[in-house]
């Protein structure tokens, strides 16, 4: 029987934290390659596909370069400086409860695991391996690459689990900490299980509509079935 449930989860914040490293990274990944360190001050990144705050980035900043030719570039950059503040931090932490959670799910043949993020894949998994998770589970994903923003996320990881399995996940759920990851699970017909590990509270997420919000992903009884059957 292939697995019915397929759960896509978001990284930063949900996975782990990273301290804002991610921003740390892009402020010294554009120092480096454009020679101007990217101001985030009161721009809001969460939840925004990278390159959305790249491109953004480089327009705010008035560089006068075509961000499209520049970006393979400036992604090294990123992922290299990434890396360094990783081993300056000794890693990055993985979120309260995640790992029982993780297990609980990888132990149910019913479930599918997979990541739905605004990171480009080789940064989004640089993070997951230097919390001490494993990314390899994460067999059905949809990463920044896969779309032009978040909405579009959730029908690119559906129909990778159609391909590797020949039929749709009679339910998808969609897990994440800010209000963008519960709107593109009601863009993408799925379910949104949201947590407040990140910056926003219960009530925010509550009023973006998510089917249900949780403090923590420990993985008790009652959250799992409402991950398999609702
Ligand atoms: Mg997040």
């Amino acid at each position: 029987m292939p697995p019915s449930t397929l759960v896509l989860l978001d990284i930063d914040a949900t996975l782990l934290d990273t301290q804002d490293a991610g921003v740390v990274a892009y402020e010294r990944a554009s120092a480096r390659h454009f020679g101007v360190a990217f101001d985030f001050e009161n721009v809001p990144v969460h939840g925004r596909l990278d390159h959305e705050n790249y491109a953004d980035a480089v327009i705010r900043h008035g560089l006068e370069v075509d961000h499209r030719a520049e970006q393979p570039a400036f992604r090294a950059a990123y992922g290299a400086a990434l890396a360094e503040i990783a081993t300056e931090l000794g890693g990055f932490r993985a979120c309260p409860d995640i790992e029982p959670f993780l297990a609980a799910m990888v132990a149910d043949p019913s479930i599918e695991l997979g990541l739905l993020t605004g990171n480009w894949e080789e940064t989004g998994r640089l993070k997951i391996r230097h919390a001490g998770l494993d990314d390899s589970i994460f067999r059905v994903n949809a990463f920044a690459d896969h779309g032009e923003h978040r909405d579009e996320l959730v029908p690119v990881a559906v129909a990778a689990f159609a391909a590797l399995h020949g039929d749709f996940p009679a339910r998808t759920v969609v897990v994440g900490d800010t209000p963008r990851d519960v709107q593109c699970a009601l863009a993408g017909d799925a379910i949104a299980l949201a947590v407040a590990t990140g910056i926003h509270s219960v009530e925010v997420l509550q009023n973006a509509g998510a089917h249900r919000v949780v403090g923590t992903l420990a993985p008790t009884h009652d959250l799992l079935e409402f991950i398999r059957h609702g």
